[in-house]
């Protein structure tokens, strides 16, 4: 019964990472399941329905996608205010903040406190309109379980979880900091630069890890190397689904950038023909003691995070 499904969960795939760390990649491969829809990059959905920025994943613009078109418009003008709340963090291109004080007391002791729990309703609330309003719409052309929001931002991510208005299994999707801040700090590679990005590589994993650990199960928390997905597709996927006690069918690891997705924003690759490809210019391009220096910074969480 339709009354029965009103406040039922959405199912997310929740991608959690740095920037340029292959979300967007991740995020098409996930696409090409016949039990997934993905958003991509949600909390971008404003600016770019109202700037247009980037195109749509199906390489229309937003005011010219068959799905998004109509979609677009009815969210801007009837729930604005919904939207403006959903997308808290992130309405602006760029990134987000590396640190939200108030949310570090919850995160050191796993416990959310009443205000982040409120924060956390509202957040969730309005999100759930708007989510539902998508899925609503795209089930008419897909039949599947999961949004894949590849939003990336660990803090839209505890509020999620803690309304409760959502089932998320997450993702959490890191390279090596080299080519993290190699990929952040190029082509100039100012050594001030390399130092920033490679505090932001730690801080943000030392938070994504904070709230797998003290909000999520076992079963809900995934981390991959994007190493893993590009080298071994079939193998890193089975390990993703055991894991997570999802399924996933049909999934394509050969012509996936041909799929057709209305994903918002994410990188570029999303338009090319997108191959599995490795990063690895770090390698021969970041000069040998500043992969050292990284590579002392990003110390504390080497054996949490699986790197040699
Ligand atoms: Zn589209």
């Amino acid at each position: 019964m339709e009354t029965s499904k009103l406040n039922e969960p959405i199912d997310l795939i929740y991608i959690l990472s740095n920037g340029r760390s292959g979300s967007t990649i991740l995020d098409m491969l996930l696409g090409t399941s016949n039990e997934t829809w993905t958003l991509g990059e949600y909390l971008l959905s404003k600016y770019e329905w109202t700037n247009g920025r980037l195109p749509c994943g199906c390489g229309h613009e937003f005011k010219d996608c068959p799905f998004w078109q109509n979609l677009s418009k009815d969210i801007l003008n009837n729930h604005q205010k919904e939207l403006t709340d959903s997308i808290l963090f992130r309405d602006l291109h760029g990134s987000g903040k590396v640190l939200r004080p108030q949310f570090l007391p919850s995160l050191l002791s796993g416990k959310p406190s009443p205000s982040l729990l409120e924060e956390a309703k509202k957040y969730g609330a309005a999100n759930y309109t708007i989510l539902k309003k998508i899925k609503k719409e795209a089930l008419k052309r897909k039949s599947f379980d999961f949004f894949i929001d590849a939003s990336k931002d660990p803090y839209r991510l505890l509020l999620l979880q803690l309304s409760g208005f959502f089932n998320i299994k997450v993702i959490h999707l890191t390279k090596p900091i080299q080519g993290f801040i190699y990929s952040m700090s190029k082509p100039k590679l100012k050594t001030t630069a390399i130092l920033r990005m490679s505090f932001r590589w730690l801080i943000e994993n030392r938070i994504m890890i904070a709230i797998g650990d003290k909000f999520f199960d076992a079963n809900s928390f995934y981390h991959v190397h994007y190493k893993d997905i590009i080298e071994d597709p079939q193998s890193t996927f089975n390990a993703i689904q055991s894991t997570l006690g999802i399924t996933l069918t049909g999934l394509d690891f050969t012509n996936f950038g041909e799929k057709d997705s209305h994903g918002i924003a994410g990188n570029i690759a999303r338009f090319k023909n997108a191959k599995l490809k490795r990063d690895i210019e770090w390698q021969s391009k970041l000069s040998i003691p500043l992969q050292k220096l990284s590579s002392i910074i990003a110390y504390p969480l080497k054996t949490k995070l699986k790197y040699p």
